[in-house]
């Protein structure tokens, strides 16, 4: 019954156009829909995975209608934050009419960089027997989260240590360092004093002591043997060697010369030394003379120049040396080239004395000594007419008798020992020994000590100049 109402109803003509209508209704929205809605294309892919720390660059989109370039009118909402981990959503819409599309972007901000991780020193490592590794430090630094060192994780075996640190993103570095337990450096001894010493023959011989470390066993010092003899009845050069071996049987040896000089006997003289420094002042040699006279208790003459500081000359003054006169320029040329000249040098360096110290010092010596030949250059016979004239104008001139030579034969060597050996060698008990030495120069302030050591063992005495001390004289050349 109902069935065959509604096939009634089916067959109503009215009905059927409403249907048609619909449905042509339908296909006309449709297709003014697919003709007026907004096409957007994304440019680039719609998922983009950016790895740490490149920057977010957008790819662009383009939007369409009918042909006609709207992609003005996009509208873009939601940003990238490239300098952070993590998801990020970009939605693009486009509105025309009544229609509205949009696409969204997805951008995913990774990290997949490891940590880097350094260790300081080495990673094959020599470790002392029995010891533990002393960690010499470590770094760790990540792209992303910075300083790591903190989250380094170190698991400690015996043969190895493997140090870990894992990033923010679960990156994560591994590195070893490995043990091998041994010592392999020799120790190390020092000599306290000089590894040459001279001592006069009768005296005694004092140690003067060592040190020996080693790396893996400490101060061995007690353990450190001496072999060799000093015979300091018998003249002559002794070594002592010095060696000290540590737990491994890593050996280390130094040696020691010790000179035992031959003690001269005398019969009378008077065995006077004048010590005479030429050149100076001179700052860092002068000071260390001076040092070394005071310490030493003797009193020595400088014949100074203008060069220098006047604390110097004042610091001799002061300290009971004798000032004496050399010359203010000691230049040849200048000084030799005529007889006015020689005073008009002479009488520079005299104002300069006068001024520091008050003196009117009258004790001179000549550049190059009376005896020198290198005035002849400059005025024939000059030095025969000075030698008398400074007399006669109440100078009192000295030459020397005791050439240390560290002006001409030990500048080569630059060594005390040289200077030493031409000092004491050439002093004589038997007179006044004017010893001629040059305080502008190191080796000779590092030589003094021993030379004063030798002079007081030997029975000498020292003595400054005074206008009273005898004139020692060359013989006079030009
Ligand atoms: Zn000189």
């Amino acid at each position: 019954m109902e069935l065959k109402e509604s096939n009634k109803f089916f067959k109503n003509k009215k009905f059927k156009y409403l249907v048609i209508g619909i449905v042509v209704l339908i296909f006309i929205m449709i297709g003014l829909y697919f003709l007026f809605m907004p096409r957007l294309e994304l440019k680039g892919k719609d998922e983009i995975v950016l790895d740490y720390p490149n920057n977010y660059k957008e790819p662009g989109f383009k939007a369409k209608i009918l042909n006609k370039d709207i992609t003005p009118q996009v509208k873009v909402r939601g940003k990238v934050n490239d300098k952070k981990i993590g998801e990020y959503k970009i939605i693009y819409e486009v509105k025309y009419l009544f229609m509205k599309k949009n696409i969204v972007r997805i951008v995913k901000v990774i990290d997949s960089e490891n940590p880097k991780l350094t260790l300081k020193g080495e990673e094959n490592t020599k470790v002392c027997p029995g010891k533990e590794y002393q960690e010499e430090g470590f770094d760790a630094i990540d792209n992303y989260d910075g300083d790591l060192k903190d989250k380094v994780e170190v698991d400690k075996s015996s043969d190895k240590w493997v140090y870990k640190v894992v990033d923010s993103s679960g990156n994560k570095t591994i590195l070893e360092r490995k043990f091998t337990y041994v010592d392999d450096n020799m120790p190390v001894i020092e000599l306290t004093g000089q590894s040459i010493m001279y001592i006069t023959q009768g005296n005694q011989y004092k140690e003067p002591g060592y040190k020996a470390s080693d790396k893996c066993d400490g101060d061995i010092t007690n353990k450190v043997t001496i072999s060799g003899k000093v015979n300091i009845n018998v003249p002559g050069t002794y070594e002592l060697i010095y060696t000290v071996i540590d737990n491994s049987n890593n050996k280390a040896e130094i040696k020691r010369k010790v000179i035992v000089q031959r003690k001269k006997i005398y019969t009378g003289g008077s065995g006077i030394i004048y010590l005479t420094f030429d050149d100076g002042p001179q700052s860092g040699t002068t000071d260390k003379i001076l040092n070394v006279l005071k310490e030493e208790g003797v009193k020595a003459t400088f014949f100074v120049t203008c060069k220098g500081p006047d604390s110097l000359i004042l610091r001799e003054y002061k300290e009971g040396h004798a000032i004496a006169l050399h010359t203010a320029t000691h230049n040849y040329a200048q000084v030799y080239a005529s007889v006015n000249s020689y005073y008009a040098d002479l009488n520079q360096v005299s104002s300069r004395v006068k001024r520091i110290t008050g003196l009117d010092s009258k004790i001179i010596r000549f550049p190059g000594g009376s005896s020198n030949t290198v005035s002849r250059r400059y005025q024939q016979g000059i030095m025969s007419f000075l030698t008398k004239d400074v007399l006669s104008r109440g100078y009192h001139y000295f030459d020397w008798n005791v050439d240390a030579d560290d002006a001409v034969g030990c500048v080569k060597s630059a060594s005390p020992a040289c200077v030493y050996n031409n000092v004491t060698k050439r002093l004589s008990k038997n007179r006044n020994n004017i010893v001629l030495m040059h305080d502008v120069k190191p080796y000779t302030a590092n030589a003094l000590r021993d030379i004063i050591k030798y002079a007081k063992n030997n029975g000498y005495t020292f003595k400054k100049i005074d206008m009273s001390t005898p004139m020692v004289w060359e013989k006079v050349n030009n």
